[in-house]
């Protein structure tokens, strides 16, 4: 079994914490948090040992109700590997207390590439990571951005890609962030810097994005062209699309055209927080225009990393050196009910 500890138990981290904990290989040592919160209260309703940053904060946990089962360190001490899914720029600060305890770990997209010298997408590079001791999954949108770009690069190879990217303001939990009536440039410049992200995992692709912010929560949508190496066909496209692990058709026949829908279905299927770990992919967006595909792709932004980084564990620890098979572990894991 492979001991896996999280540092950071919010939005990705707790997430993280019940993928370990349903995989057949991995056992979870421990979740971490700063303070008391509500967060703190499902993990001891989950019965996760829950450590704490700073020892000085013990009582107040305790106080509360909430069982200290010790610091940071020793948790790390317990465990072959730690996620890190602190918030952005704090990941990296924790990395001389990895090196200083040997402790392979893995940072979130919210870090620059250079804290881990790699960064890692299941279909891209698993093989890449096999043995490495410090890995960086891209964030949400990269990840959505890889995994349908390498599906056609494969197929037809891909000349240039243009995406724009229409992200949520907040996670639903989020009361700080916004916008709350605005549609926000973010960059107001052009390039934004998801394309180089997209370059740090496949550095052949030729990619220009654009971004803004919009008030909704529940999941981007990314718009999509490739101009394609070959000429493509849009039946052969679906047929990928529909094969692929981490690819989801959103079908015609569900009538469902918007996030909002999309995420009521994910939970009426009776996923796990209703989260989308694939892409949502509109079939009837998809259109292959001689050498152009078109395309919009919903990404659920607190989960489709989520199954990234269970893959990236298998293949740090070399236990799986076969992608196509950790792949299928993580899902079957999950109960990855097709959309
Ligand atoms: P979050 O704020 O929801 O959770 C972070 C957690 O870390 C909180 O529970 C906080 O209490 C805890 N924490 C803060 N400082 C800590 C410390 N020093 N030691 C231990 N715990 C500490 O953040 P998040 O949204 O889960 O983001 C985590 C990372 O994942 C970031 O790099 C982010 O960019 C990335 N990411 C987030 C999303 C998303 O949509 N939320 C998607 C993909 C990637």
């Amino acid at each position: 079994m492979i001991k896996v500890a999280i540092n950071g138990y919010g939005t990705i981290g707790k997430r993280v914490a019940d993928a370990v904990a349903a995989q057949p290989d991995m056992q979870l040592v421990g979740v971490s948090k700063t303070r008391p919160s509500h967060e703190a209260y499902i993990a001891k309703f989950r019965g996760y040992p829950l450590y704490i940053a700073d020892m000085a904060k013990k009582d107040a946990f305790e106080k509360a109700g909430i069982p200290v089962a010790g610091s940071v360190e020793d948790m790390l001490n317990a465990a072959d590997i730690v996620v890190d899914a602190t918030p952005g720029g704090v990941g990296a600060k924790n990395r001389p207390l990895y090196e200083k305890l040997g402790i392979k770990a893995i940072w979130q997209g919210g870090e620059d590439h250079e804290v881990a010298g790699f960064s890692f997408n299941s279909d891209c590079n698993y093989r890449e990571a096999i043995g490495r001791p410090f890995t960086r999954v891209v964030s949400c949108n990269t990840t959505g951005l890889c995994r349908i770009i390498k599906a056609m690069d494969n197929e037809y190879g891909v000349e240039k890609v243009r995406a724009v990217m229409v992200r949520r303001g907040g996670d639903p939990g989020d009361i700080k962030r916004g916008p709350i009536d605005a549609v926000v440039l973010n960059p107001v410049t052009i390039p934004s810097h998801h394309g180089p992200d997209v370059q740090t995992v496949l550095p052949h692709i030729n990619i220009v994005t654009l971004a803004m912010i919009v008030p909704v929560t529940m999941m981007h949508m990314h718009v999509v062209q490739m101009d394609l190496k070959k000429e493509g066909s849009r039946e052969r496209v679906l047929e990928i699309i529909e094969k692929h692990p981490r690819m989801g058709l959103v079908r015609k026949s569900t009538g469902i055209t918007s996030t909002a829908e999309l995420k009521e279905y994910a939970m009426d299927l009776g996923r796990c927080r209703s989260d989308l770990w694939e892409n949502g992919i509109f079939e009837e967006s998809v259109s292959v225009l001689g050498r152009d595909l078109y395309l919009f792709q919903a990404i659920h932004q607190e989960a489709d990393v989520v199954v990234e980084n269970i893959d990236a564990i298998r293949a740090m620890m070399g236990t799986v050196t076969d992608p196509a098979r950790s792949i299928e572990i993580t899902n079957d894991a999950l109960n990855f009910v097709p959309i």
